[in-house]
């Protein structure tokens, strides 16, 4: 009933925020330049991004929100799936780890490094994250088959033969399987970690290169930093008591309206319509977002239809849980770059006061992305215009190409409808900045 009744008024601007996701998705997949800042994190948020490294399995995404208080550690988790009996049990190993860990604090690194239960842990991650990082190390070797002569590849292959790791089959780029993995993802994971410390600041490798390597060393770097706050003092007592909450997925359905109903509202003349139209289709990136999002390019884009909506991790944590908070700044680790639309949700919330820290974002639009409760009316408003001028700028990329492939030609005074149309708009919104100038 409650559902019911929140949804019944803004229902019309809440289809039309999800239908323009859609849409936006379709011809524009990454909105901008991802940023490439990185943003320094304490030990105990460092602790939370390693925790969302390792439990994020296959292409799932997971976020991390844990709290040291004096006598316990609050952990908060969210997945973009539901909870396994596999995952639990091993958040459950994870957990035990900790405890057993900071049971014998202090001690050293090397000692730590002794024990079995430290052997089980990094033994547990690799298995649990075995197919991302076969995936991983298969973007790595590619890299190095492609780029054999090159000093970069000459040094890191030196660099892996010095750790006792057999190179010769690093041409062999398998099909990530999820079966037990061998040593040599032990020895990768392990030399990979180590290589980019020395060398992440190497400015005449290449930054892709470089973080490739990064991200297969991902997991061995996670589980020495997990292994290196368990064994100190300061984290003895919070650490003997962990209060670990997992998070429900939040799953919803929308309905959103046509394809062809959204577009024909920036672009009204059905010739222009049928011209961006044939464009996109020609494209097969765009053809195959399209497929994605509306399951065809047929008849298909012209129905209205359900999307299966859910809310990203990161979100789920910030608004299900209460950790809000306007005084005390709070860090949500997740195991993936956030997208264009949860980072411009956070930004929303940073205005209003909040003060949350998350990882850099990728700029990338997800139509399957759900808004949450909080301000969901009031955000969906300030997003709508966004994602009018992301519609926009997309169309304006095909209407070029529609110009340049348009075999008759076209001089500077020939009408081009639907430029004229985006153009009219950016008039429209320069008239507007005067008007709000002048009235300061
Ligand atoms: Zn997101």
């Amino acid at each position: 009933m409650a559902k019911r009744a929140k949804r019944a008024k803004p229902m019309s601007e809440l289809i039309e925020f999800y239908s323009k996701v859609c849409v936006a998705r379709s011809v524009k997949f990454v909105t901008d330049e991802a940023s490439k800042e990185e943003i320094n994190l304490s030990e105990s948020d460092q602790f939370s991004y390693n925790l969302a490294t390792i439990l994020a399995r296959d292409n799932e995404v997971v976020a991390v929100n844990l709290k040291i208080l004096p006598d316990k550690c609050r952990i908060y988790i969210s997945k973009s799936n539901k909870w396994l009996n596999k995952d639990t049990k091993y958040i459950e190993e994870i957990q035990a780890l900790m405890k057993n860990l900071s049971k014998d604090a202090p001690m050293t690194f090397e000692q730590a490094a002794e024990r079995k239960d430290v052997f089980a842990l990094f033994y547990n991650v690799l298995e649990y994250c075995s197919v991302k990082l076969e995936r991983r190390l298969n973007k790595l070797k590619k890299d190095i088959k492609n780029n054999k002569d090159q000093s970069h590849i000459k040094s890191f292959l030196e660099f892996l033969e010095s750790s006792e790791i057999n190179v010769d089959n690093l041409d062999e780029i398998n099909e990530p399987s999820g079966k037990e993995i061998s040593k040599f993802e032990y020895l990768m994971t392990t030399a990979c970690c180590e290589y980019y410390k020395y060398n992440k600041k190497n400015k005449s490798y290449p930054q892709r290169f470089l973080g490739h390597i990064k991200k297969v060393g991902f997991y061995a770097a996670s589980v020495m930093d997990i292994i290196n706050c368990a064994r100190k003092d300061k984290y003895k007592i919070p650490f003997s008591c962990i209060d670990l909450r997992l998070l429900d997925p939040v799953l919803d359905e929308q309905p959103i309206s046509s394809w062809t109903d959204i577009i024909k509202k920036y672009i009204p003349i059905q010739k222009s319509f049928k011209n961006f139209k044939t464009n996109c289709l020609k494209n097969k990136e765009t053809r195959d977002r399209l497929n994605e999002i509306y399951d065809g390019t047929g008849g298909q884009l012209d129905c209205e239809r359900i999307n299966y909506i859910y809310l990203h991790a990161e979100l789920n944590i910030l608004t299900n849980t209460d950790i809000l908070s306007k005084e005390h700044n709070e860090f949500i680790a997740v195991s993936k770059k956030c997208c264009y639309l949860c980072e411009s949700y956070i930004e929303f919330l940073r205005s209003k006061g909040y003060k949350i820290t998350v990882s850099e974002g990728h700029k990338k639009l997800y139509h399957k992305w759900k808004l949450p409760d909080i301000y969901s009316s009031e955000f969906a408003k300030c997003a709508l215009c966004d994602l009018d001028q992301i519609i926009e700028s997309g169309i304006e990329q095909y209407t070029k190409i529609i110009a340049k492939s348009d075999s008759d030609g076209e001089s500077a005074d020939s009408d081009n409808p639907i430029r004229n149309h985006v153009a009219m708009k950016k008039v429209t919104e320069g008239a507007f900045q005067i008007k709000t100038n002048s009235n300061l």
